[in-house]
């Protein structure tokens, strides 16, 4: 039996790459100095999953910025529009071209389009493929990986995402051809990269392809077999793994099995009903290892060792122990790196978890308690363990009557605006009295590093309370004072007073507890603190209103209020076990319902809700949506529907690919929605042409992840563009998303220029 690793965090568990990809993209460190931290990382992670007790140790799971366009270089699949700048700017730059965008005097190019890994809060950088694609070998990170590992005495397992997964993940950019048929021109690359690795001595090699979880056609199962078939017979003696998580095999389990493949990963966390399926398999091969994926990747809590240990043993039973290996679900890319850093969380809480690290040791241990020799310390471990799995399920941290009855009187009523929408809209526009083509913003406004100081500077109590919320209280002032200057119709106080939406509200709602380091990569330099929502969700004070009329005093234009929606603030934590997500979610969405009545109450005519990660808490199966998505919009709406017709609702959503939900967004019954759509050419729009869209609409103008500034005609033709499907009277001008990730400079121009974009369009419809 063998313990191996999927992937382990590579952000550092103090954020050090992180903090030197800013300082690299800063120019207040040199690409050696970047290398150089990227190497440390690299080695801190090898060796702490070595000493775990690790035997298959993953390489390549490192990225500076993200693993799917690690890929797209290591294949050749460079967009021609970097290609371009071949000569100006070094391979690292260029690199980071892609991810982010460039913008100086030699060099202006958009960055790729950037998209949720399949239901996680991470982001990957979507390959583009065109009619002639080519694909041409780039071993160095892969291979020069694999030896750095080697030299510290470590048979590494580098890590690939398959060739099926990896031309699914990304999108024709002309017409006339399906990305799968550029197949037998990526099928060599991937054979010559094996070759090498085959070459330098590796023996194991991951193929990571989760859209094993999706429904795939025949067709697609049959490249599947072309492709592990290839690699088999090309070079027979490299063992292959093929690693499948977020959800079953399911309908490809047939397929699957044919697959001429050594191990088969599966994620029994999000599918634990597998495991017999494929034990009583007629296609299972005889000599074909499982390994089973019990240690959760994409949770928090701790594992519960016995049931682990019994599903391992009924395995064991069956395929004997050499043909049964553990390991996390999925990779632990998901997780934060290391509980021991926590010091201030609630103890009897922190006893229910476990990070990355630690789920390490889960793998190792369950391994050794079932050696014929396990420890004393072994059994001891499993033993506090039990009691901790025990502990949680009794304890009355978690369950709170109030919630209880609450949930038990919900109406029906309660899930349904008082007048259908045209009537709202009226209603609404007799209120507001905005232009044509209103502008607005998502929400928040630049977090410079004299905000971010404040925040750490409150924390270590080297300001008061009062001197904090002074400053932030400036600071909005300030925004609102400028948002007024350069004419955008309905303001934002700028969120300057929140970290992270999802960390703001949950600290201040029961039922939630927070790390101090409890950080996950969301994209590139990106990372959030996932809240700990471990008991039932109530709202014991005012969360937002004190801001918002703050703000609402301080200007005659309407002040949006800005709240996180329910099932955003339960995608974006890390959440119970013990009750049905669709439950956790009601709860917060009363706990919402309660601040937009007092947001409502204290005269704010505009509400926004957030919900960006809708579309991501998306089942992979189709069969499982409907499901979903009832629940999702219900508690999307009971947190909206008590106010009156003339208040406004407005969500935001990120993350495109929307087509495929639109209708659901439209259940939503919210009166205006703001979009992103800006890095996909506003794709969205194509959802318009045949669905009749009957409420306001902002599809984003432009693209925020970039700190390019975008040019007024760009904007223009985009809402040009949009203007074609969708009547004039609804749409809205804003940009993809908030601007917190951005600096003041690039802020004010872009927003200057959004503003002339919605004159230019005023103007072109008179
Ligand atoms: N209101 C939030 C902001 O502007 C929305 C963030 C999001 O959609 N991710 O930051
Ligand atoms: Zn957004």
């Amino acid at each position: 039996m063998r313990t191996h690793n999927l992937g382990y965090p590579r952000i550092g568990s103090q954020r050090e790459l992180k903090k030197a990809c800013e300082n690299f993209w800063a120019g207040r460190i040199t690409a050696k100095d970047l290398m150089d931290i990227g190497l440390k990382i690299r080695r801190q992670n090898w060796k702490i999953q070595q000493q775990a007790g690790i035997d298959l140790i993953p390489v390549n799971d490192f990225s500076l910025y993200d693993q799917v366009l690690d890929m797209t270089v290591t294949l050749g699949a460079i967009p021609e529009r970097y290609q371009k700048f071949n000569d100006s700017l070094t391979p690292l730059e260029g690199y980071f071209a892609m991810a982010r965008g460039l913008q100086n005097e030699k060099v202006d190019v958009t960055a790729m389009e950037m998209t949720k890994w399949f239901d996680t809060n991470y982001h990957y950088l979507v390959p583009e493929f065109s009619i002639s694609q080519t694909f041409q070998l780039d071993s160095r990170k892969v291979v020069g990986e694999f030896l750095e590992a080697k030299q510290l005495g470590i048979q590494a397992k580098p890590v690939l995402i398959g060739p099926v997964s990896y031309l699914l993940l990304g999108k024709e950019k002309e017409s006339g051809f399906h990305r799968l048929s550029l197949l037998p021109a990526l099928l060599p690359v991937y054979v010559n990269l094996l070759k090498e690795l085959k070459a330098n001595g590796a023996e194991y090699i991951q193929f990571d392809e989760p859209f094993l979880a999706l429904d795939l056609t025949p067709l697609e199962q049959d490249f599947l077999h072309t492709c592990y078939e290839t690699f088999r017979k090309e070079i027979p003696e490299l063992k292959l793994i093929l690693a499948n998580y977020f959800d079953c095999y399911g309908d490809n389990l047939d397929a699957a099995l044919k697959l001429p493949v050594d191990v088969l990963h599966l994620d029994l966390v999000r599918c634990s009903s597998q495991l017999e399926d494929i034990l009583t398999h007629p296609k299972l091969s005889k000599t074909t290892v499982l390994s089973l994926g019990l240690v959760d990747g994409r949770n928090i809590l701790k594992n519960n060792l016995q049931y682990s240990l019994d599903t391992l043993q009924k395995a064991i039973d069956q395929l004997g122990k050499e043909r049964v290996w553990v390991a996390p679900s999925c990779s632990l890319l998901h997780v934060p790196c290391d509980l021991d850093l926590e010091i201030k969380l609630n103890p009897e809480i922190k006893d229910w978890l476990a990070f990355a690290r630690q789920k390490l040791d889960e793998v190792a241990k369950l391994k050794e308690l079932l050696s014929p020799v396990a420890s004393l310390s072994a059994k001891d471990y499993l033993e506090t363990n039990q009691s901790s799995i025990k502990n949680r399920s009794v304890s009355s941290l978690i369950h709170n009557p109030k919630v209880r009855d609450r949930i038990q009187s919900i109406q029906e009523s309660d899930y349904k605006r008082k007048a259908p929408f045209p009537i709202r809209q009226k209603a609404q526009r007799d209120k507001l009295g905005l232009p044509l083509f209103p502008t607005t913003t998502i929400g928040s406004f630049p977090q410079t590093t004299d905000i971010r100081q404040l925040r750490s500077q409150l924390k270590s109590g080297k300001i008061s309370p009062e001197t904090y919320d002074e400053k932030i209280k400036a600071a909005t002032v300030d925004a609102i004072r400028w948002q007024e200057e350069i004419g955008l119709d309905v303001l934002v106080h700028g969120e300057f007073e929140r970290n992270d939406m999802v960390e703001y509200f949950g600290e201040l709602l029961e039922g939630f507890a927070f790390s101090q380091a409890g950080w996950v990569q969301s994209y590139g330099s990106r990372c959030v603190k996932p809240p700990i929502l471990y008991g039932d969700v109530w709202r014991s004070q005012d969360l937002s209103v004190g801001w918002t009329t703050y703000a609402q005093q301080h200007t005659d234009k309407p002040m949006k209020g800005m709240l996180t929606g329910p099932v955003t603030i339960l995608q974006w934590s890390f959440v119970r076990d013990d009750q049905p997500r669709s439950l956790t979610t009601r709860q917060i969405a009363l706990a919402i319902r309660d601040e937009v009545a007092a947001l409502e109450a204290a005269g704010i005519a505009i509400i926004q809700i957030d919900e960006p990660a809708l579309r991501e808490g998306l089942p992979l199966r189709k069969k499982d949506w409907a499901t979903y998505l009832d629940w999702a919009v219900r508690a999307f709406r009971l947190s909206c529907s008590g106010v009156k017709n003339e208040t406004q609702i407005h969500t935001h959503m990120c993350y495109s690919e929307f087509n495929d939900i639109i209708q659901s967004i439209a259940d939503m019954d919210a009166d205006v929605i703001t979009i992103e759509t800006s890095r996909s050419e506003m794709e969205l729009l194509d959802a318009f042409v045949n669905f009749k869209y009957p409420y306001e609409i902002g599809p984003g103008v432009y693209d925020i992840h970039s700190p390019r500034v975008p040019q007024v005609r760009e904007m223009v033709h985009l809402l040009q563009k949009a203007a074609t499907v969708i009547p004039h009277e609804h749409l809205w001008v804003n940009p993809d998303c908030g601007l917190k990730t951005r600096g003041w400079d690039e802020t004010r121009e872009a927003l200057k220029n959004m503003v002339e974009a919605a004159k230019q369009m005023r103007q072109s419809v008179r």
